[in-house]
């Protein structure tokens, strides 16, 4: 395992561990997805091999739609540039189009709302609180990293409204967002730590600090105790991610959050090696170029979303 030196590791290996770290974990995870803890027992012992399988009966090494989308949303920020509600719309229709090997449920009915009435955002809806918009928010905290929060935020929210429009899953995902830029610079994890509280204080029943949670949901509340409890309680990429995908329910997405997360802090050599080389060549491609476009593209002072 790699030490926690905060001075040795660059921006550019946050960035890349965290884009890196985000498929690693959907890949891990995607084989445990809905089983319960002791299926997985009973299953694999403890899982923390990259083997495929799942409910999707994946191969080894390939992602899902958290990695997919996310590469969608950076590429449409890429194009624009910067976060346009109508270019990450029909970047998401097009992608449905391509037959995902997965696809959310809200996720499906924003791109049909968008198809039917070419309006790329949806309305507000109490029940939208999905975890959706949150696992594919990476590129925004990347081109995003060194811009004023609320231009952030603005990119956030426009992004996650094509397809998820609920003030609980802001909030959470606006949380996950601020741990990644400020890990991005180096700031250690205990001020990572006052982040996810001043969350809990906005929104209690984000609090993680209770029982265990396993066998999550897509709920973006249960699925972000996961990933607060996994982070702040074990001391390694390899750990956290082996502790969140081994909780079951929606481990694909609760592996990729935390791996972005464990990745922007640690850096992209803290990734077990065996992890980074069971990818797919081409999902690792994608997501180390994109990291290096993206960054590329911060540097440029990236302007408003635009709608
Ligand atoms: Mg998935
Ligand atoms: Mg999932």
């Amino acid at each position: 395992m790699q030490g926690y030196d905060r001075r040795e590791i660059t921006l550019e290996q946050r960035v890349v561990g965290a884009y890196v770290g985000l498929a690693v974990g959907d890949a891990l995870g995607a084989t445990t997805e809905f089983l319960t803890p002791r299926e997985i027992q009973r299953n694999y012992g403890t899982h923390r091999t990259i083997c495929g399988g799942g409910w999707l009966h994946l191969q080894p090494g390939e992602v899902t739609d958290d990695t997919e989308m996310s590469l969608v949303l950076g590429a449409s920020i890429l194009r624009t540039p910067g976060v346009d509600a109508a270019s990450v719309a029909t970047a998401f229709s097009d992608w449905m189009r391509s037959k995902p090997v997965d696809i959310g449920n809200t996720v499906r009915r924003g791109i049909v709302h968008f198809r039917t009435t070419g309006e790329p955002l949806v309305p507000e809806n109490e029940y939208d609180a999905g975890n959706g918009a949150c696992m594919r928010s990476l590129p925004v905290a990347i081109c995003y990293w060194n811009a004023a929060p609320e231009i952030r935020i603005a990119a956030s929210r426009m992004q996650s409204h094509v397809t998820h429009n609920n003030r609980q899953a802001d909030a959470g995902t606006e949380a996950v967002l601020q741990m990644l830029v400020s890990a991005f610079r180096g700031v250690p994890k205990s001020a990572l730590q006052i982040i996810a509280q001043d969350l809990v204080e906005q929104y209690i029943g984000y609090r993680f600090d209770r029982r265990r949670v396993e066998n999550p949901s897509g709920w973006i509340v249960e699925t972000l105790q996961v990933v607060f409890q996994a982070f702040f309680s074990q001391q390694s990429f390899k750990d956290i991610l082996v502790d969140v995908v081994n909780r079951g329910g929606d481990a694909d997405t609760t592996g990729a959050i935390a791996g972005m997360l464990a990745g922007a802090c640690y850096g992209v050599d803290a990734i077990p090696r065996q992890w980074r080389s069971a990818l797919k060549a081409q999902v690792r491609h994608a997501c180390e170029q994109q990291s290096t476009a993206l960054l590329a593209l911060a540097e440029t002072g990236i302007d408003v979303a635009r709608r």
